[in-house]
């Protein structure tokens, strides 16, 4: 998945076995672009703030991203 298809900002693929992987491998990645002050990041880091204070929306966007990861096929 990109990090576009993640809530992120760039077309960086990651690749990973699981979600949760993924996830990790994403949030590294969103930090890091963070650090640098890299502006389309840090929209996009806004735009998840902004669901992290809807109790329940982090979670519902999570499944969605997990079930469009389970939905791909294996490598
Ligand atoms: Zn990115």
């Amino acid at each position: 998945m990109t990090c576009n298809e993640l809530g992120g900002a760039c077309d960086m693929v990651f690749e990973a076995n699981t979600f949760e992987e993924i996830a990790k491998l994403s949030k590294k990645h969103g930090t890091e672009m963070f650090q640098k002050g890299d502006k389309p990041h840090l929209a996009a880091m806004n735009k998840m703030m902004e669901l992290m204070k809807t109790p329940g929306a982090i979670k519902a966007w999570m499944d969605g991203k997990r079930k469009e990861f389970d939905a791909l096929p294996d490598f």
